[in-house]
């Protein structure tokens, strides 16, 4: 009697003190066969209406001293590829078959000894659901043992093997098939019996899944390398042929830096605007230039340039006969303006005369050329406002004004201490 209760309470502490063991199981089987169902009944969440499973889920769950996470794995013809990547982690497999999916049977059988067959999933437990037993026509189990020679398979693959008769829609938590509630004890408990060797192997067999996946992924970094090396040199051989230069794709072009220092942008903007002006002055010279052989031209062409309206007229003596209408129209212009103006004042009278007295120098080709001069200009055009040319300002020095047009004093830049920006300081 005493040593009967000492028995029973090692077999307690024993328990008690037993770490909580994490195990991973993966749940496979045919698409529509009842996993996810399965599954969240043992989490205690309703099973009805559930989508099938695309890709896999993980359900994390605890039983007594288990923590088991539970990879409820897709189960359509083109996704069970992915199965095996997660045979090397699982302690067990639960294997969910749709008893009344008669027709699929085959299928079933031939994806059973798939699983069973592979070399990280022999010799571990696997626990078969016989599911949807409510539904009419559905299978026994002793059936569905035949059927699928499951004694032959587990036999020929070490496997300790347990088929329970289930129907998953049934109920959930508490309320859950006491037979999928015994199947999985059954697995735990075959596992807890053989963890220390299960572990071990798991260990083993992950590492060497990572080393092998690794080793994949070099393969194809280096295939894809050699591909792409090969293209280059087909590259290079066609533009070779072609007389062309291949420009490398990895020589980066270096980018200037867009920040920099004031001093230079504000040297730069000087230098161009000096060019401009000097392509101006250069443009006016060449412009006066122009403006003297119609002149001459005309001397001796007069009739000839005069009739030669709709005619062909070479682009020089175009310029100056256009040059001629441009100054007879200016000068008609300013003559009626004067005309109407004389009796306003004195001053503007004066301006005016100032104004006709002005040399008006031909623009060259920027200046807008005219159809037909002796028409009355248009409103705005051709007064000696606009036609009065820009004073030019001395090479090399910008000058700033105010808004009335005041200069300003010039610019001033002052270095920061120990930095690289500027201060503006007018
Ligand atoms: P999975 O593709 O294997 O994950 O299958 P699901 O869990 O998504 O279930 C497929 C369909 O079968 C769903 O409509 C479920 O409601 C239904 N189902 C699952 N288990 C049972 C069961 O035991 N009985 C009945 N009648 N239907 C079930």
């Amino acid at each position: 009697m005493f040593s009967l209760m000492a028995n029973c309470c090692r077999d307690f502490f024993k328990r008690w003190r037993q770490p909580v063991r994490k195990v991973t199981l993966v749940m496979v089987g045919l698409d529509n066969a009842g996993k996810t169902a399965t599954v969240k009944g043992i989490q205690g969440e309703s099973p009805q209406d559930v989508a099938p499973t695309v890709g896999f889920s993980k359900a994390d769950i605890k039983q007594g001293k288990f923590d088991i996470t539970i990879f409820d794995l897709g189960g359509g013809k083109q996704i069970r590829g992915i199965w095996k990547n997660y045979y090397a982690e699982s302690y067990g497999v639960v294997f969910v078959i749709d008893s009344s999916d008669v027709e699929r049977m085959e299928e079933t059988k031939e994806t059973v000894c798939e699983v069973l067959r592979h070399p990280r999933i022999s010799g571990k437990p696997v626990l078969v659901l016989a599911n949807k037993q409510d539904q009419e026509g559905a299978m026994a189990e002793a059936d569905i043992i035949e059927y699928l020679s499951l004694e032959k398979l587990v036999n020929e693959h070490k496997c300790l093997c347990q088929i329970e008769p289930c129907s998953a829609a049934l109920g959930y938590g508490k309320k859950i098939d006491s037979h999928i509630r015994k199947g999985l004890n059954w697995l735990l408990g075959v596992i807890a019996k053989d963890f220390e060797a299960l572990h071990e192997r798991i260990q083993k067999e992950t590492s060497e899944q990572k080393a092998q996946e690794e080793q994949e992924k070099q393969k194809i970094a280096e295939r894809v390398k050699r591909l792409r090396e090969e293209r280059e040199e087909r590259d290079r051989e066609e533009a070779e042929r072609e007389g062309r230069t291949l420009v490398d794709e990895d020589t980066s072009v270096p980018i200037a830096n867009p920040f920099q220092p004031i001093t230079s942008v504000i040297q730069e903007n000087e230098d161009k605007i000096r060019k401009e002006k000097e392509k101006k002055k250069q443009k006016m010279q060449n412009g006066q230039a122009v403006s003297d052989i119609p002149l001459v031209a005309k001397t001796g062409n007069e009739e000839a340039e005069s009739g030669s309206d709709g005619g062909e007229s070479s682009p020089v003596s175009q310029d100056g006969h256009l040059l001629e209408s441009y100054k007879d129209a200016l000068s008609q212009k300013l003559e009626q303006e004067d005309k109407r103006e004389t009796d306003q004042s004195k001053k503007k009278t004066k301006k005016l005369k100032l104004k006709r007295n002005n040399k008006i120098e031909p623009l060259g080709q920027e200046e807008p050329e005219m159809e037909n001069p002796a028409t009355p200009l248009p409103v705005g055009w051709g007064t000696p406002k606009v036609s009065r040319l820009p004073k030019l300002e001395p090479l090399g020095e910008t000058h700033h004004n105010d808004f009335y047009g005041k200069p300003l004093p010039p610019l001033t830049l002052r270095q920061r201490p120990n930095s690289d920006t500027h201060d503006i300081i007018s």
